[in-house]
């Protein structure tokens, strides 16, 4: 049987989002209001509608991000690190190969494609056979916190996407407009060091996972045992947790609660793949992403 771990590296864990907005959109905020708004994150994601907000002036933020949300009137795709060349002919119209002509572009710049809020049922929704059609992204949000709490969560397009083959990582982003939005969804990677090229890397590795407020220490792969350790500290292990472990079709492989602080499971063979959520009481949670089984 063969496991693949994208935690089984030595690293730094660093927090921060990709989609976030300023007044250059829709954003309530100008940059400089925004990098205060996220002053103790490692690195931060700026990504207007249909524009490329350049950096500039005093931030704390370590690592910043050129970013752009790609928005028709049909669905929206965030594009992490595009080359300037991306503004060369731009167009939002949803079509596949516009959507993927923009989607290559970033990624031959060793940017990131994520389809965002895929289930934003009143707008911006992204079917099955549309994102089917997309050949070549990195992943989609699996939690959007713009306003939309209670539905712009995509764990079941993912489980949809990773049963269907697709390898594709899981994103939280805030896609923050204004003061509240912030800090309610984020990714943690686990990258060499705090830049730009490490955390891309570590990013296209699957070395990271979605955090709303509670976290993975490290994930650990011996023979056919996988070791989930919860984030650990006095307060939290004497916390009440809900971990659930999801496989192939949204199938649930295993459930553990209680005051724990580690996860075993065993793998069968026939998972296909195996993703771990876990909620503390209280319901701040944190996702990892798949590792994939090979019997
Ligand atoms: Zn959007
Ligand atoms: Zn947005």
């Amino acid at each position: 049987m063969k496991i693949s771990n994208p935690y089984n590296k030595q690293g730094i864990w660093l927090r921060g989002s990709f989609h976030n907005h300023t007044t250059n959109s829709d954003g309530h905020h100008p940059l400089s209001t925004v990098y205060r708004m996220y002053h103790d994150y490692d690195f931060l994601g700026i990504s207007d509608h249909d524009l490329i907000t350049p950096h500039e002036g005093e931030r704390t933020i370590p690592t910043v991000f050129e970013a752009i949300e790609v928005s028709s009137s049909q669905t929206h795709m965030l594009l992490v690190n595009p080359p300037a060349s991306l503004m060369e002919g731009y167009s939002n119209e949803f079509t596949i190969s516009n959507y993927q002509r923009l989607s290559d572009l970033c990624i031959e710049n060793n940017g990131l494609s994520i389809l965002a809020h895929p289930n934003r049922f009143f707008s911006h929704y992204w079917r099955h056979e549309d994102i089917l059609s997309m050949k070549r992204f990195n992943g989609i949000e699996v939690v959007n916190g713009d306003g939309n709490p209670e539905y712009d969560i995509a764990f079941d397009k993912w489980d949809f996407l990773l049963s269907s083959g697709r390898k594709v990582w899981g994103f939280g982003n805030d896609d923050s407009h204004v003061y509240g939005q912030e800090k309610r969804a984020w990714n943690m990677v686990l990258a060499a060091d705090n830049t730009n090229a490490s955390i891309l890397s570590a990013i296209r590795e699957g070395s990271f996972y979605v955090s709303t407020g509670y976290g993975i220490d490290a994930v650990r792969v011996e023979e056919d045992q996988i070791t989930f350790d919860l984030r650990s500290s006095p307060l939290y292990d004497n916390m009440y947790k809900y971990v659930t472990l999801f496989g192939k079709e949204g199938r649930i492989l295993h459930e553990e609660t209680g005051k724990i602080k580690q996860v075993k499971y065993t793998c069968t063979g026939d998972e296909g793949y195996i993703r771990m959520a876990v909620y503390l009481e209280g319901g701040f949670g944190a996702f990892s992403q798949p590792l994939f089984v090979e019997a």
